[in-house]
């Protein structure tokens, strides 16, 4: 994709919500679940299977400022938490049944994605009709896993790298009666299971994770091949299952596993590795394991840009899609081999919680190019550069090249810049010679829009033009991905909408940091370095909306600048009530002490500390009595408070 900034020239009687859908994109990657509704406002429509059920952001954010929750805010909407795991579910159930395939979907939740306790209660039972497990990657999430996944037709699968308390959890998990499958990924957590289980006189369900030649695109696909952090290599597989064997615990391998990335973009690499995969299932089975699952792993990708594209932050296939080529893949391969059909695990995580939650950050400052501007009146005397500005301004009509013009501005304020370093114009020359420049660009754009085609300059113009809008969080908490690794995640303002944007931005956060930012927008079918900005007026507060969070971002964010999490909003959907919802649960983001805390001080004793201090300046007389106990239940006060900027 390009750099384009489209240009909007749409006029404020002409403008309707296609435009405002066309620009921002919002049908493209919401899944259905988010929409610009008449009003110019974003919309949720958390059950798809009830339409009619409609909630304005606007009312959510009147509801949440009338609980006097500050912002930013993260909003978790259960409902479409549920929908998800439903729509996953039925998708391979209905697949199944088309397909005639013999074996049953038992899917389980990765709850790296997302391991509040919210989000994980709530997969939980929404999945309990489809006996939907969860997967767990390290020991704190087992000990979670265990004490959530009580059902015991559900599946928990466990990854990632097992020492011999994991292992032992993981037995406990078999006592308790649940169908617990401890997945190998290297050979000697083998041996350790089998040492272990025989000295507990537990028997196990044991799973392989094989290094797939299949590779994914996109950026996790270092996740295969023979570089794999993860997984047994054909050979370690075989001597995995002889090992067993002779162990006499052959029966005990029952499930085949392997995952070659998030974020697959290409459905290609998918069908590869089903393919993969059900070869080495079948030439098992034939060699006498007869295994029970095939696990798929995830990868299943969602479409943040909203081009149904082989982009990375995009995927050229639905869900339907997906599930169709897993099944058909695996029972196309098995009829050929003349084994049973596998049972089929996924371990989708991404594609059940992306659309969840968004963030809700409030606009609190406008960082103009341009700064201030100052008087340019003529001094006798004054350089020859400032006069040259001068007369470039002035002599500005509608005959003029614009293309020459903003060449010229352009050199002609390096030139003022070197001049400067070289004490050839002073400062108030410099500041001069700069005001004009700024002047001379917007009347440049000013003119060009008027023009019927558009100038080769207007992308630069318009970059150079752009404002930063200062918003209310940090990229480093809520955004993490955007930018660790370039991630597209989709802003919009949520109202506003039924009038054509009127400015350009892009968006900075309130951290000490140049990388806290967000300068990559899709932006009508193109990644832009600017996001257009409808009219807000001076008394209203303008909000935006960071959308797709709820997968990693949710979970992974830091708290660079001593920014914790954020004010948590639950909301439900509600028929009968008139704005269709209703707030669930409040969980306050984390206060400042907390954050300190973390970091080993001690902010009680940081409060009696400043007391102290206030103290002695009261004795000395430099503070009077009053102000005293008010600068100290000042500070008390803000150590109890919200990280973020408190801008009631
Ligand atoms: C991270 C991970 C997943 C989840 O992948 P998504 O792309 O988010 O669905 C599943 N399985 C394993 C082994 C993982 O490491």
């Amino acid at each position: 994709m390009s750099d384009l900034i489209p240009a909007i020239n749409i006029s404020a009687d002409q403008w309707t919500i296609a435009d405002a859908e066309k620009v921002y994109g919002v049908s493209n990657w919401g899944g259905g679940y988010f929409k610009i509704g008449a009003n110019g406002n974003v919309h949720v429509i958390p059950d798809q299977q009830q339409s009619s059920m409609k909630i304005d952001f606007s009312s959510v954010i009147k509801e949440i400022r009338e609980e006097n929750i500050q912002f930013p805010v993260v909003i978790r909407f259960h409902d479409i938490l549920r929908s998800q795991v439903m729509n996953l579910n039925e998708s391979f159930n209905s697949v199944i049944e088309e397909a005639n395939y013999k074996g049953t979907y038992k899917g389980v939740y990765p709850i790296k994605v997302n391991q509040m306790r919210e989000v994980v209660e709530e997969i939980v039972d929404a999945g309990a009709p489809y006996d939907f497990g969860l997967e767990a990657g390290s020991k704190p999430e087992l000990l979670a896993v265990l004490a959530y996944n009580t059902n015991e037709n559900a599946l928990t699968i466990l990854n990632g790298y097992k020492d011999e308390e994991f292992i032992r959890l993981a037995l406990l998990g078999r006592k308790l009666g649940r169908k617990v499958v401890v997945v190998i990924e290297k050979y000697s957590e083998l041996l350790m299971l089998v040492k272990i289980s025989k000295e507990l006189n537990i028997e196990p369900i044991v799973g392989i994770r094989s290094k797939m030649r299949a590779k994914g695109q996109g950026r996790w696909q270092g996740s295969s091949g023979d570089k794999a952090k993860f997984g047994l290599t054909v050979a370690e597989v075989i001597k995995s299952a002889r090992y067993l064997e002779a162990q006499g615990m052959g029966h005990t391998l029952k499930l085949l596993h392997f995952h070659i990335g998030s974020q697959l973009p290409d459905i290609r690499a998918i069908k590869d590795a089903v393919n993969e995969s059900a070869r080495i299932y079948a030439e098992l089975h034939k060699m006498g394991f007869k295994l029970e699952y095939v696990d798929v792993g995830g990868g299943l990708g969602i479409d943040y840009d909203g081009s149904q594209s082989t982009n990375d932050s995009s995927r050229n296939y639905s869900v339907r899609e997906y599930v169709a080529d897993v099944v058909y893949g695996l029972r196309e391969m098995c009829d050929l081999e003349n084994v049973p059909h596998p049972h089929i695990v996924s371990e989708s995580g991404r594609a059940l919680t992306a659309h969840h939650s968004c963030v809700i950050t409030e606009v609190v400052g406008e960082i103009k190019p341009e700064g201030a501007s100052i008087s340019t009146e003529l001094i006798e005397g004054e350089h020859i550069l400032l006069s040259n500005m001068r007369a470039l301004l002035v002599g500005m009509d509608d005959n003029i090249n614009l293309q020459e013009t903003f060449n010229d501005a352009s050199q002609w304020k390096e030139q003022a810049a070197e001049a400067f370093k070289l004490r050839v114009i002073g400062l108030e020359e410099l500041a001069k010679i700069e005001t004009l420049y700024w002047q001379i660009l917007r009347d440049v754009q000013t003119r060009s829009a008027e023009k019927t085609f558009t100038p080769e300059y207007t992308n630069v113009l318009d970059s150079t033009l752009s404002s930063q809008y200062l918003c209310n969080f940090s990229v480093f908490q809520s955004a993490v991905d955007s930018w660790a690794i370039g991630q597209l995640l989709p802003v919009v303002p949520l109202t506003g909408l039924d009038t054509p944007p009127v400015k350009n931005c892009s968006l900075v956060d309130i951290t000490c940091d140049s990388d806290g930012k967000i300068d990559q927008f899709v932006i009508d079918h193109a990644t832009s370095s600017v996001l257009p900005m409808p009219a807000v007026s001076e008394d209203e507060k303008c909000y935006l909306g960071l959308f797709l969070t709820g997968a990693y971002q949710d979970v992974m964010g830091d708290m660079h600048n001593l920014f914790g999490r954020l004010n948590e909003v639950h909301i439900f959907s509600h028929d009968d009530d008139p704005e269709d919802f209703y707030i669930e649960e409040i969980i306050k983001g984390t206060t400042v002490e907390e954050v300190l805390s973390i970091m080993q001080y001690h902010p009680r004793s940081m409060a009696l500390d400043m007391k102290r201090l206030i103290d002695k300046q009261v004795a000395n007389g430099k503070i009077r009595p009053r102000e005293g106990v008010k600068w100290t239940d000042f500070y008390e006060d803000c150590l109890s408070g919200y990280t973020y900027l408190n801008t009631d």
